[in-house]
């Protein structure tokens, strides 16, 4: 094995511990407490871990933490005006509803209503337009935590050549603009992509976000290219009552033979998404405040 392995884990406590840092500072110094309020609507299991995980970690950086559980059949005008009632709120500096909802709530409505300068996901319309024209935004987590990984690793990306694999709005194209605002070459590839493993062999990057199990393999990787494994995968069960295995979009055995350095599955984007998540709800407090931008946690 020849890449070097890229420790998520690791750096995402370091992220976290300069969050920490800073909402003190800004406790002892204006009196602020960040507040990151969190909705979920409905009992899916992943998502019920996910938002444990989001309350937990906003409390140990020494925010405050509220989370809002709706029953699944919660009418959406009902979850509407809770957004609204957390819009007003100045103790509420970040909003976060968690996806998916169920069927009978209109998504791209409830995203909406958010205020954009709360928007901590980065999934309103502003904000995705305020990114593609390089403006001050609220960006994505995952993709952000992708770009930090990447500057730690390489500090300039400038004139890099970067493929990223998917074009969801929530990962491919919000990664594809951060990678074009640090001066990246990008090529964005998806389902429809012809010679899929020429378009990547020729990455110096490789972003994959496709949430297919181990599609990527150590032939598509041009030698000591930078990979970046964002899918997360379960693969079923090898005994029955048992968890399966989780994988994400890369091969890592095949990769790790050939890329530079490769993050891994567990431990690589996925610890970086909630920190990344923190990391915008004080940069929105700040803004919010007319405070200035916390250092080296946003773009
Ligand atoms: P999505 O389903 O919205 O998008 C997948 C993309 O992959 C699409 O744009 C599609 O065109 C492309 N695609 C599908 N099959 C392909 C193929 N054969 N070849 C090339 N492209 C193909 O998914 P998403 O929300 O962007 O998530 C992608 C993966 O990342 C999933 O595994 C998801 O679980 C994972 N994810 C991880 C995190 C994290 O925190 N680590 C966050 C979000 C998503």
């Amino acid at each position: 094995m020849s890449a070097t392995i890229i420790d998520g884990k690791a750096f995402a406590a370091e992220v976290r511990g300069r969050v920490a840092a800073q909402v003190a500072a800004m406790k002892a110094a204006h009196g602020i407490t960040p507040g990151l309020a969190v909705v979920l609507v409905g009992e899916d299991p992943a998502s019920q871990v996910y938002v444990r995980s989001k309350g937990k970690q906003t409390v140990e950086v020494g925010m405050n933490s509220f989370e809002h559980k709706l029953d699944a059949d919660t009418p959406e005008a009902e979850l509407l005006a809770l957004i609204a009632r957390l819009n007003a709120d100045p103790a509420v500096n970040g909003i976060l509803v968690q996806l998916p909802v169920p069927d009978h709530i209109d998504e791209a409505k409830v995203l909406a209503a958010i205020d954009p300068a709360k928007d901590v996901d980065g999934f309103h319309i502003s904000n995705v337009g305020l990114l593609a024209t390089g403006q001050k935004a609220m960006v994505p987590c995952t993709p952000l935590g992708c770009l930090m990984l990447l500057r730690d690793l390489h500090g300039s990306l400038s004139g890099m050549e970067a493929v990223v694999i998917g074009r969801s709005n929530i990962v491919g194209k919000p990664m594809a603009q951060l990678l074009i605002g640090d001066s990246c070459t990008v090529t964005v590839a998806h389902s429809r992509t012809k010679d899929l493993p020429d378009v990547v062999r020729r990455a110096d990057i490789v972003v994959a976000a496709v949430g297919r199990p181990e599609m990527v393999t150590g032939d598509w990787i041009k030698p000591g290219a930078t990979v970046i494994d964002v899918g997360i995968n379960r693969l079923p069960p090898a005994e029955e009552g048992a968890k399966g295995k989780l994988v994400g979009d890369v091969d890592f055995a095949s990769v790790a033979q050939v890329a530079g350095a490769v993050t891994p599955v567990p431990g690589g984007v996925g610890p970086m998404t909630i920190a990344c998540l923190l990391a915008n709800t004080l940069t929105a407090t700040a803004r919010a405040n007319g405070l200035a931008e916390p250092e080296g946690l946003t773009v």
